[in-house]
Formats: C-alpha cells, sequence, structure tokens
C-alpha cells in the first residue's frame, strides 16, 4: 500500500517509518526540510504539563506512548548510531506561599491514579534536589519517572532511519490539493504541478492541517499557537530536573544547555520572537530559580504548536473519504505522543483495529473550547 504523508515533522516522519515496518510504502512530502518546525523547536518533555487538566482518555494514550519510547531509542541507535538523548530527568514543580495555582491536590489525585510515583518534598528537600531554586519555596512535587528527549536529535535519527530503510521523503515540495477519483483519495497534487499517486493519503501537516483540511471541504479546528523559547547555558549538572512553575518551564539538556518555555500565544502565524515574551521568560525564571542568573543567554526561538480547541489531537479515518486519514493536532504534547500515535496509525490504516479508545480523538467529535487546555486567549 503506498501512503502519501504530509509532512515531515515528527508525526509525519514517526508514521511513515512505522508504516514501512508494516510492509507499506510511505512517501514523506514536505515543504521545507524535515523536522525544522514545530517538531525541532519544542522542549522535548514526556509528560503534559498539568495532565490532570485532561480528559482521562489523554493520560491513557501518554502511557501507550511512553511504553513505545524505550523500543525507539533502542531501535533509531541500532540503525542510525545517533542518540536522541532520551532519559529519565524528572519533573519538578516548587511549591511558593504565592502561587497563583496550587495544583497539589490535582496532581496527587492524578499520580495516584495513573501510576506515577509522585514525591513530596519539604522545603529543605527541596533545595538539596535543585540548589538554584529560590529560598522562598515552601517544597516541592517531583516526578522523578519524567523523562525528556532532545527532539532536533529524535527527527535528524527519524530522518536518517527513514533514508536507511529506503523509504522516499520529498522535500522542498508543497502539497497544495487533494486528488480524488470514484470518492476515493488517490494521490496528492503539488505546487510544482506535479503528482503523487497514493493508495491513502495521511495528513500530519500540524499547524497547518487546518487550513488544508478547509480547502478540501474538511471542518479541522487546527490552528497555530505560537510559543517563544529562551536557550541557557550553565554548568553541565547545575539544574538535575525539569522545573515547571507559573509562567515558565526549565529544561536541563545533558551539556548545560537549558531551555526556558514557553509561551502560548494565539496570534496566527506571526513568525519571531519579541522581547516582552523574552522578557518575561527570563524574569519567571530568575524569581523561580536565581542561582540561575549567571548563566549565558545563548538562542531564542519560537515554534507553532498545532493548537486544538479542547488540547486533544485529531486522529483517523475522515468519514465519507475513503483513503483520507488524518493525524494532527496534538498541541503542547507532540513529542510525548509520537511513538503512539504512530504506532496507532500505522496498524489502523494497515486495517487493524485501534489500540487504544481513540472515541475522544475523532474527527468529528464535538467542538469545545476548554479554557485550561485548549486555546489560551487571542
Ligand atoms: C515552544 C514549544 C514547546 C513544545 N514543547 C513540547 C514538549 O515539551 N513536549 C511535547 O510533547 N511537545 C511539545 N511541543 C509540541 C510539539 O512540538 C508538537 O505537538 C509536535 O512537534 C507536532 O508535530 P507535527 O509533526 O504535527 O508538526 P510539525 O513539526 O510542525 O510538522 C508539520 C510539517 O508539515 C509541513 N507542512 C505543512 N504544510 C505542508 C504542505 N502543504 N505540504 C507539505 N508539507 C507541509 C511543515 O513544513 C512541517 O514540517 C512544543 C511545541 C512548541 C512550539
Amino acid at each position: 500500500m503506498r501512503v502519501a504523508v504530509i509532512g515531515g515533522g515528527v508525526v509525519g516522519c514517526l508514521t511513515a517509518l512505522y508504516l514501512h515496518r508494516l510492509g507499506a510504502k510511505p512517501v514523506v512530502i514536505e515543504r521545507g526540510r524535515t523536522g525544522q518546525e514545530s517538531s525541532w523547536a519544542g522542549a522535548g518533555i514526556l509528560c503534559p504539563i498539568h495532565p490532570w487538566l485532561y480528559p482521562d482518555s489523554l493520560s491513557h494514550f501518554v502511557d501507550y506512548s511512553l511504553n513505545l519510547y524505550p523500543a525507539l531509542n533502542r531501535d533509531l541507535y541500532h540503525l542510525t548510531g545517533m542518540s536522541i538523548q532520551w532519559r529519565k530527568s524528572g519533573l519538578m514543580i516548587p511549591l511558593f506561599s504565592d502561587d497563583r495555582v496550587n495544583h497539589q491536590a490535582q496532581a496527587i489525585a492524578w499520580s495516584q491514579q495513573f501510576g506515577w510515583q509522585l514525591d513530596l518534598l519539604n522545603r529543605q528537600q527541596a533545595v538539596d534536589a535543585e540548589p538554584t531554586l529560590s529560598p522562598e519555596v515552601d517544597g516541592a512535587l517531583l516526578w522523578p519517572e519524567v523523562g525528556q528527549v532532545r527532539n532536533p536529535r529524535l527527527l535528524q535519527a527519524a530522518r536518517k532511519a527513514l533514508e536507511l530503510s529506503g523509504v522516499e521523503i520529498r522535500e522542498m515540495c508543497e502539497v497544495t490539493s487533494l486528488l480524488e477519483a470514484g470518492g476515493r483519495a488517490t494521490g496528492l497534487m503539488l505546487a510544482d504541478g506535479s503528482s503523487i499517486e497514493a493508495d491513502a493519503v495521511l495528513l500530519a501537516a500540524g499547524s497547518w492541517s487546518g487550513e488544508l483540511a478547509e480547502q478540501w471541504g474538511i471542518s479541522l479546528p487546527v490552528e497555530p499557537v505560537k510559543g517563544q523559547i529562551v536557550l541557557l547555558k550553565d554548568t553541565p549538572g547545575k539544574l538535575a530536573h525539569i522545573v515547571k512553575h507559573d509562567d515558565a518551564y526549565l529544561v536541563p539538556r545533558v551539556d548545560g544547555h537549558i531551555l526556558i518555555g514557553a509561551s502560548m500565544e494565539r496570534v496566527g502565524f506571526s513568525k519571531g520572537n519579541t522581547e516582552p515574551v523574552v522578557n518575561r521568560l527570563l524574569e519567571a525564571t530568575w524569581r523561580m530559580a536565581p542561582g540561575l542568573k549567571d548563566a549565558e543567554i545563548v538562542e531564542q526561538w519560537m515554534g507553532f504548536r498545532p493548537g486544538t480547541p479542547d488540547g486533544l489531537p485529531y486522529l483517523g479515518p475522515v468519514n465519507g473519504r475513503p483513503g483520507l486519514w488524518v493525524a494532527t493536532g496534538h498541541y503542547r504534547n507532540g513529542v510525548v505522543l509520537a511513538p503512539g500515535t504512530a504506532e496507532l496509525m500505522s496498524r489502523w490504516m494497515m486495517g487493524e483495529e485501534p489500540a487504544v479508545d481513540v472515541t475522544g480523538f475523532r474527527i468529528d467529535r464535538p467542538v469545545y473550547e476548554s479554557a485550561a487546555v485548549g486555546f489560551p486567549d487571542r
């Protein structure tokens, strides 16, 4: 079965790789270069921020996906020799007396329900675990099992794995329209006027999926939600855990880089970093972890998360359009959910029943805007 995958982000690349393993013939069609958009820009935290705010279906899907990470990590390494720096660095939420929102009760209940180890640290334990934290910290919640991956490397390794597996990658090729015949999707038209024939088409174009779907008469409310990131450099190990507080999170890499993320802006496809947001991220960092004040500020960037009104992805076939499938709208959780999405979608497209309950992710689910995890205010 030849599958035309639109989009060479983490969702498109991994799904193509998994389809290839099942004997399909995928072709990845990417407007720019693979892995350069949201999947490159993200922070690579392998757990949703505040997972208790989502319906349980998301946490079940997170479990399913995370269980596939060890094999993905191993397989990519064996195939490509590249390390994706997948590791369990733990995630800490420090608690301060003036916290705007205190999630403690929900965090404890969610961790018990989904079997995540949660350690409740007192003030001294919190400072011992993270010496750069403000001395005003009252304590902390610590999930030692939360992992991270260096997502640009995940994308490089996925691309290399596709190449080595002989999967066709068409870069600098923009999909413009869907070809249909006899009521079925039969391929795609490209901006250069050429076409690609396929037995099935998978829309995995990240933030641009909503626009493409609309052109094809499909309502798919996926919109870009811009996220800005600032990169610090300090001594390796200075920060041990991912640390999240009200307005920012910090993600330490093994080489001493620390990502500060991330804004949530509903500003369309407006590119570039802005001074007020960068300053807000830095101020939030210095407030929670003044021990990082001397860290060098080395870079800043942004990306467009494929946002959805309820914070959940859209997965599955498009009703009434045989041959057309969707895997998009992963919003803040595309890196966490990528292996799960690839496994689910590849098997589903090859004729198996979905292994997880996909009711909450179907394309025709009712649209509702949930302030907690959906779109931010404009
Ligand atoms: C600042 C920030 C922080 C984040 N942090 C995390 C995190 O810690 N953990 C986590 O799990 N997730 C995180 N995310 C979210 C995660 O990065 C995304 O959910 C995920 O990368 C989406 O992957 P994708 O493949 O759907 O989209 P993308 O990576 O955007 O890929 C879509 C691709 O489709 C291509 N395309 C679009 N239109 C066309 C067309 N017409 N023809 C051909 N190609 C086309 C684009 O060029 C692009 O390469 C973060 C995102 C941002 C921006």
